[in-house]
Order: C-alpha cells, then sequence, then structure tokens
C-alpha cells in the first residue's frame, strides 16, 4: 500500500502553504519594504483550477491542513471561489487512501477582512491568522508602511463575530521595533481571547537587511511576558506545530505562542511543505532551489507522473536550515513570494 508523502528523514509531510499572491498592500519593513519585485507575468501564477488540482492530489498523499497565504491572499480577487473549491476536499475520500482536509486556514494582515467575513466563512473558510505587529498607531505604521492598525483590529472583531476560532494573532518582533510592546500584546490576548503568537524575525526580507541583533529570542520574549503575566506551557512536546503554547496561571483567557526557528531550530520536526503563486515547490522557506510542479502540469503530464515529481521532490527535503552556520545563504525569493 502507498504511504503518505515522506522525505528521506521520514518525517511525513501534512501541512500544504500555497501562497496564492506574490502582490502586497501592506510594506513590512521585515518582509517587502519596498514593494514586490518586476512581477511574474499574470500567466506564469496557477489558476484556481491548478490550484485545486493540485491540492485534491496533496490531500490524496496525506495533506491533512492547507493554508493560502501570499503576499496578501485577499487581494487575488474572488478567493472565495477557491475557498469553496478546497473545501470540498473536506469531504472527499481519496481514490486510494482514506486521507481527508482538515483543517483549511488563511494568513491575512487584515485588508478588507472584515467585509469579507461573512463570504470566507460560508465559502468554508475554517481558521484565520491575522497579522498585528503593534498595537499603536505610529508604530504599526512605522512596521507595516501604512496607516492601518484601526483596520486590523476591525478584522479582529470580525474573525470573532464569524466564529473563525480559534484566532491566531502573528507578530514578529524586532528589536528596536516593538519588543516593548510584548507585555502589551499578553494583554491583548487576554482581553481579546485570542492567542497571541510572537515570531523571530527571519532573513527573508526583501530587502536584505535582516541583522541577528535584531532578533529577540523566543527565549527573551518568554521571560518578559512571564514576570508580568506567569505562563504554564499548554504541553510538553508540540509535535510537529512550529509554537510552543503557554496559558495563563492566573486562568485568564487567551493564549501565547512562541516561535523561534532562528535560535530553536524545530526542522527535526518540519511536517511543511510550499507552493508559491508561480506553482514551484519548495520543500524549505530556506530552500535555494525550487521544482517547477507549475511546467509538469502544464506540460500535459498525467496524475501518476504528477505524483511521481512530488513524491521526488519531497524526498529531497532539506534536513534542516542554515541560519546559524557560516555557510548560510539567504534565499532570493522573499517570504511574500515564498508565502510564510
Ligand atoms: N500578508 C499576509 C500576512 O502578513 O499575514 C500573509 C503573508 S505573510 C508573508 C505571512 C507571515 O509571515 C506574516 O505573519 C508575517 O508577519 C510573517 N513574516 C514575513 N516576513 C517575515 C520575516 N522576515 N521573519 C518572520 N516572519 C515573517
Ligand atoms: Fe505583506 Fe504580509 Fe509581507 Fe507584510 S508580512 S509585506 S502584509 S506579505
Amino acid at each position: 500500500m502507498e504511504k503518505v508523502l515522506t522525505d528521506s528523514y521520514g518525517r511525513q509531510i501534512r501541512d500544504l502553504r500555497i501562497s496564492v499572491t506574490d502582490r502586497c498592500n501592506f510594506r513590512c519593513f521585515y518582509c517587502l519594504p519596498n514593494g514586490e519585485p518586476p512581477l511574474a507575468r499574470k500567466e506564469t501564477i496557477l489558476t484556481f483550477e491548478e490550484i485545486s488540482y493540485i491540492s485534491e492530489i496533496f490531500v490524496e498523499l496525506g495533506i491533512e491542513k492547507i493554508r493560502l497565504t501570499g503576499g496578501e491572499p485577499l487581494l487575488r480577487k474572488d478567493l472565495e471561489k477557491l475557498i469553496e473549491k478546497l473545501s470540498k476536499l473536506k469531504n472527499q475520500k481519496s481514490k486510494f487512501k482514506n486521507q481527508k482536509l482538515q483543517d483549511l486556514a488563511l494568513t491575512t494582515n487584515g485588508h478588507t477582512f472584515p467585509q469579507r467575513a461573512e463570504g470566507l466563512k460560508k465559502a468554508g473558510l475554517d481558521r484565520v491568522t491575522i497579522s498585528l505587529d503593534s498595537l499603536k498607531t505610529d508604530n504599526f505604521q512605522r512596521i507595516t508602511g501604512v496607516d492601518k492598525l484601526s483596520e486590523v483590529l476591525e478584522a479582529i472583531e470580525a474573525a470573532k463575530k464569524y466564529d473563525f476560532q480559534p484566532i491566531k494573532i502573528n507578530a514578529v518582533i524586532v528589536r528596536g521595533y516593538n519588543e516593548d510592546e510584548l507585555v502589551a500584546f499578553a494583554d491583548f490576548a487576554r482581553q481579546y481571547d485570542v492567542s497571541c503568537r510572537f515570531i523571530e524575525f527571519m532573513p527573508l526580507d526583501s530587502g536584505h537587511e535582516w541583522k541577528r541583533e535584531q532578533v529577540v529570542s523566543g527565549k527573551e520574549i518568554y521571560e518578559t511576558i512571564n514576570q508580568v503575566f506567569p505562563l504554564k506551557l499548554k504541553t510538553t512536546s508540540r509535535g510537529n506545530e512550529t509554537a510552543w503554547k503557554y496559558h495563563f496561571i492566573d486562568g485568564a483567557k487567551g493564549e501565547i505562542g512562541i516561535i523561534a526557528p532562528v535560535t530553536e531550530m524545530f526542522c527535526g520536526q518540519c511536517s511543511r511543505i510550499r507552493l508559491t503563486a508561480d506553482g514551484q515547490i519548495r520543500t524549505c522557506l530556506f530552500s535555494t532551489t525550487e521544482h517547477n510542479l507549475r511546467d509538469v502540469i502544464r506540460s500535459g503530464a498525467n496524475r501518476t507522473e504528477i505524483i511521481e515529481f512530488i513524491r521526488e521532490v519531497v524526498f529531497k527535503k532539506e534536513p534542516h536550515h542554515y541560519i546559524n552556520e557560516p555557510k548560510f545563504v539567504q534565499p532570493t525569493r522573499t517570504m511574500s513570494f515564498i508565502g510564510g
């Protein structure tokens, strides 16, 4: 009997991240400070039909979670239509295995989310992660390049209203920008009953300005919050999750997540694979090579050939990233293109 997708280190691949566009309307300094590079032409971007077909194959091969990301995924016209197609995979038993999609999620900067939340829910979206790097208007603008804090806060309200539970908030913590807001974020998690997840700054910015001194370690994040709001680990193992998750010891609502890929590498448990907007498979955020699934599909390959291609690519997944080694080379593609 065929196995689920597995790499040469025995890691099972269960989580597919699909970047649906590399365009973005924010200019986060740690991601896309100067806007998109001259864009891939429209024909190179996967159509919804192609994304659905690829996703169906991936689900057949054992993928249980799909996250749509970007760039800003809500900039892709009629994203609801794609979600509607993908949500059908939650009910569809595969032909030769009993795999099903269990979780369909979206990562967004929150722009236009309040107006679209209801439609996204109806289309079958299960969960949403909203990025929010500062709770102060000026600092939000300094970090993201846009004056949209109030809209992002409305997006969080809309996510609650339409029951996208559990709601996750992503904040990239960068020294000199927002490490002084950690306690305020923890308080926000308690008040709003959301999961605030703090991410270490990774060298994936288009400006190539990343500096190690700017990385606020997961340990420092934990200690800063724990001094004010004592925390307790939710589980002693995080399985193949990227975040260590904490409760508040005093029983308050909300949750803290700490994602520390730079100072506490978690590649050994990685279950992820990524598909870029132009149809390249990336087996690691930090891959320096990509695998052109789009051309395989457009060349008329049959299903068996496509599956064979995917299996071979996955098998070659990197053992781990090299951020902390002298030979580290920052990938040419940025987080906005790879899909965070
Ligand atoms: N535009 C959407 C958003 O911002 O939520 C989705 C795409 S964005 C690339 C996905 C996530 O990657 C965001 O939460 C963002 O904060 C994170 N991210 C981007 N650049 C990063 C970097 N250099 N280091 C760590 N996280 C980063
Ligand atoms: Fe855009 Fe998201 Fe990158 Fe910010 S993090 S520039 S919102 S893609």
